[in-house]
């Protein structure tokens, strides 16, 4: 997939703000514009600081409703780096077709990722199969359910299609470092930190650390068009996600 064309969550947001009724209002710029590559306003642009790595892993994102219309939604930084990510909107009482041809595809193992007290012990695991211990080999899919914290055990429970699958439960080491939504438990991950964990844990490692390094020079700048600062371009967060991508 080419970086130019919109990627699976930016068509997604398209679809979804093409069904609104009301128009959605998000702050921007002067003229309330956002750039439509990155969503933040045109001086606070990321686009050109998108990594471009390779990944061998897939991500299916499962959306929340609004969830493509926020700016600070951050499945969409995944989908950034991510060349094999998938956005779906969910709903209790329909699913997209795709979405199960999809999961039903023999090139991929999906995981669910979401936190073992929720699932059944049978279904829950800690890792990634390795390429050695699987025949025939699959590319691990990791489905994101991308929500506030009650949306995602909702669509956990209520989506039988994935009833199935292995529920992949991340030991975050590290407190969020998530600031833009402060309403979410600082342990919280936020999807991009999610997605990051998984990559690491399918030894993507370069990816990983990339989808990382991009997250915090986003939440920096997010925080900074907030405040109606300007960003430094050298400084440590813009320093690290250049290193990722010499
Ligand atoms: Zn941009």
């Amino acid at each position: 997939m080419s970086v130019d064309l919109p990627h699976a969550v930016s068509r997604l947001r398209a679809a979804r703000l093409a069904r609104s009724v009301k128009p959605f209002l998000a702050r921007g710029g002067p003229k309330g514009e956002r750039c439509s590559g990155c969503r933040l306003v045109p001086t606070h642009c990321i686009c050109a600081l998108r990594p471009n790595v390779t990944t061998r892993v897939g991500m299916c994102l499962l959306m929340a409703d609004i969830e493509p219309l926020k700016p600070s939604n951050t499945g969409w930084l995944i989908a950034d780096v991510v060349a094999d990510a998938f956005a779906f909107s969910w709903a209790r009482t329909e699913v997209d077709l795709v979405l199960l041809a999809l999961l039903n595809d023999p090139q991929w193992q999906p995981y669910v990722v979401f936190p073992a007290e929720f699932a059944d012990d049978t279904r829950v695991v800690h890792d990634v199969a390795r390429d050695a211990d699987i025949r025939p080999v699959k590319r691990p899919l990791f489905i994101l359910l991308d929500g506030t914290w009650d949306e995602a055990r909702k669509m956990f429970r209520k989506s039988p299609y994935l009833q199935n699958f292995p529920v992949l439960s991340l030991h975050p080491e590290q407190l969020s470092r998530y600031k833009l939504r402060r309403a979410q438990s600082e342990a919280h991950l936020c999807t991009a930190e999610v997605g990051a964990m998984c990559l690491a844990l399918a030894d993507d490692t370069q990816a990983a650390e990339a989808l990382n390094a991009y997250f915090e020079v986003f939440t920096e700048h997010y925080l900074k068009a907030k405040q109606q600062l300007p960003v430094d371009l050298a400084d440590e967060v813009h320093l690290r996600l250049q290193a990722q991508m010499l």
